[in-house]
């Protein structure tokens, strides 16, 4: 057995071969304690009491900050934002960054892989801003071709935003190359790292991001804590997203004055609790170590490719090698529609999703109107890995093929 499983309560709680990280990892023991510590010794508003619960509540938050920009290697506390997921960081940037700094004429480039959380904020800057936005599209293995990024980045492309690791493919995509391109036109990268940083390390300046966005659920934070990170010059020429509580310097009838970062992008009451569950979360991850987690992903990828490839029925969506999936395996089953795939599955209580995605471009770009998805992280271990594939082998029967 994993000789990590154990610090995940539900796993004990409630028996399941859990293969759906990529959509919400399990929490650790470790977080889930964090957060009640919180609570139960430091709840109050932060930044606003000068009593000492609050101040509790302030030094955590910060150090909460301080131990993401370290995770990240920012050079700056300021530059980490405290969103909600990544969908709003990617709303955050779109909204204050792009429809103030991308204009008609503009192209802004994003790929058909993208989840809709990174797609339709663009969509939304391209229509206000008159920006024409164009969509790279990947050969069947998930890589792009020289010749489809050169056709596509043109010297008016202004704003690249494309994820580190696709949520269905599983690929890594080539982030400073990219990043490269678009800064020699002066234009800027947003990184959507929501399947990157909780599988490997992510240092937003040796990659030359100017914006990263992720959640902290996904890497085995509480529920309702994301990031945002951005260099410091940017989100300082940038407007306000929302206004209200805690944001500004200082209030006039007709107008007022920012606050500095980051609390310019953090209006109304914060949430210190899951800032505090999510520096708890990064430090398990550091304890485990990223090393530890490449090599157990990549093992069960390949111990699942080496059973899939007997089966002629089965494709799996993106690259044939197993080591360039971040553990994601995204896969069909002729005549069997996933949503089958997934209650079959889920009758044995293996826990895997099925549907779009929320990348319905990427489905009729692959030609599937929606797959099956098993999705690992560092409690997984080889007894999942053979459940899943037991349960796997009896679902064209079940469905009637195969007598
Ligand atoms: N981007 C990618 C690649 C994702 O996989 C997801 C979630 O699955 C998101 C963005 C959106 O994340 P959230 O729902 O936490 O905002």
């Amino acid at each position: 057995m994993n000789k990590y499983k154990k610090d995940f309560p539900v796993f004990e709680n409630k028996p399941c071969v859990y293969l759906d990280s990529a959509a919400t990892a399990q929490r650790p023991s470790a977080v889930i304690e964090a957060e009640k510590y919180f609570y139960e010794n430091m709840n109050a508003n932060p930044l606003r009491g000068l009593y000492d619960l609050s101040m509790a509540a302030t030094d955590a938050y910060a150090e909460a900050r301080s131990c993401v920009r370290e995770f990240i290697n920012a050079s700056d506390d300021a530059e980490i934002i405290f969103t909600r997921n990544t969908t709003e960081s990617l709303n955050l940037v779109a909204y204050s960054y792009g429809l103030n700094f991308i204009h008609e004429g503009d192209e802004i480039v994003t790929t058909v892989m993208e989840h809709h959380s990174n797609m339709l904020p663009w969509q939304m800057v391209a229509e206000r801003t008159g920006a024409k936005l164009i969509y790279l599209e990947p050969e069947k293995d998930g890589t792009f071709s020289d010749e489809e990024l050169d056709r596509k980045i043109t010297d008016k492309c202004k704003l690249i935003s494309i994820a580190q690791v696709s949520n269905v493919l599983g690929c890594v995509n080539p982030i400073k190359k990219l990043a490269d391109r678009v800064h020699k036109n002066g234009g800027v990268i947003v990184v959507d790292g929501a399947q990157s940083v909780p599988h490997m390390r992510v240092d937003v300046q040796e990659l030359g991001a100017d914006f990263l966005a992720f959640s902290g659920h996904k890497l085995m934070a509480p529920f309702g804590i994301g990031v945002l990170y951005g260099k410091r010059d940017l989100l300082e020429k940038m407007p306000p997203f929302l206004t209200g509580g805690e944001m500004i310097e200082y209030v006039r009838l007709d107008g007022a004055t920012w606050a500095e970062l980051p609390h310019k992008f953090e209006a109304g009451t914060v949430n210190p609790a899951g800032a505090y569950g999510l520096k708890a979360s990064i430090e398990y991850l550091q304890s485990v170590g990223f090393d530890y987690i490449r090599e157990t992903e990549d093992r069960l990828t390949s111990m699942i490719f080496e059973e899939f490839k007997k089966f002629p029925y089965i494709h799996v969506c993106g690259s044939d090698d197993p080591l360039k999936h971040t553990g994601i395996v995204a896969f069909t089953i002729d005549g069997v529609h996933p949503h089958d795939i997934a209650s079959i599955l889920d009758a044995d209580k293996v826990d895997i999703r099925a549907g779009h995605h929320c990348a319905q471009p990427l489905m009729d770009f692959l030609g599937v109107g929606n797959t099956a998805r098993a999705s690992l992280y560092l409690y997984n271990d080889e007894d999942d890995v053979e459940s899943f594939l037991n349960s796997i082998k009896k679902v064209r029967k079940i469905m009637g093929f195969d007598k």
